[in-house]
C-alpha cells in the first residue's frame, strides 16, 4: 500500500514517514503542494494524509483539484485547524476523514487502515460511467447495456480509467501498471484504438480523450 505524506514541518513528516514505514506501507513524503502535485503525476498512490497549512498555498485547494480530475482514493486531512467549519469544508470538498493536530500515531494508524478497508470494499462493487459498466468482483463488463468481450489487459486498462475519470493518465503511468517493464509504447495505442471500438457507441462523444504525446483520458 502506497500512501502520499503532505506535510511540511519536516519532522512530523520524518515521523509520519517512519511510523507508517514499520507498518509496511511505502511513504512518500510532499512538504509543499507543488511537491504533491508532482508526487501524485509520477506515480499513483491508495491513499493521501493532507496537511492543510502548507507554505505555498491551501491543502484544501489541493483536494479540490484531485477530486475535481477523478482522483478517487481516501484523503485523510491532518490539521491543526480544526473548527467545525474547516471540518465540513474539508469534508465538503471529498476527503474522506479528518483528525485533528496533536495526534497519537496508534489513533492515526487505525483511522488509515479503517479507510483503506472501507475504500477496498467499494472497490469491489460497481463503477459506472457513461453507459459503461464494470464489474470488478465478476469481472465482467456491459456497455449500453451489452455485455463485452475484453481480454484481461483490456479490462485492466479500462479499470485503471475508470478508477480515474477525468484524471489525464500519462502514457508512462498507464504502461508502468499495465505493462510493467515494457518498453513498447505504441502497444498503448493499440489497445486504447481496440478499447474504443468495443465500447464507444457511435452516436455519441468519444469515451476517451487522445493528449497527444501526453497520454489519455476518460471524459
Ligand atoms: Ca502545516
Amino acid at each position: 500500500m502506497k500512501i502520499l505524506v503532505v506535510e511540511d514541518q519536516p519532522r512530523l513528516g520524518e515521523f509520519l514517514r517512519q511510523g507508517l514505514g514499520e507498518r509496511a506501507y511505502t511513504v512518500s513524503l510532499a512538504q509543499t503542494c507543488a511537491q504533491a502535485r508532482d508526487a501524485l503525476c509520477e506515480s499513483s498512490c491508495d491513499a493521501i494524509i493532507l496537511d492543510l497549512g502548507l507554505p505555498d498555498g491551501d491543502g484544501l485547494d489541493l483536494l479540490r483539484e484531485w477530486r475535481r480530475c477523478g482522483f478517487n482514493e481516501p484523503v485523510l486531512i491532518l490539521s491543526a485547524r480544526d473548527s467545525v467549519e474547516d471540518r465540513i469544508s474539508g469534508l465538503d470538498l471529498g476527503a474522506d476523514d479528518y483528525l485533528p493536530k496533536p495526534f497519537s500515531l496508534e489513533e492515526l494508524l487505525a483511522h488509515v487502515r479503517c479507510l483503506l478497508r472501507r475504500h477496498s470494499v467499494v472497490k469491489q462493487a460497481l463503477i459506472e460511467h457513461r453507459g459503461i459498466r464494470l464489474d470488478l468482483a465478476g469481472h465482467t463488463v456491459r456497455a449500453h447495456g451489452q455485455p463485452v468481450d475484453l481480454t484481461s489487459r483490456e479490462f485492466a486498462l479500462l479499470e485503471l480509467f475508470m478508477q480515474n475519470i477525468g484524471r489525464t493518465l500519462t502514457r508512462d503511468f498507464i504502461s508502468d501498471r499495465i505493462w510493467p517493464g515494457l518498453v513498447d509504447t505504441n502497444l498503448l495505442d493499440v489497445y486504447m484504438s481496440r478499447l474504443r471500438a468495443k465500447l464507444e457507441d457511435s452516436s455519441g462523444a468519444p469515451l476517451f480523450r487522445t493528449l497527444r504525446g501526453i497520454g489519455y483520458q476518460m471524459a
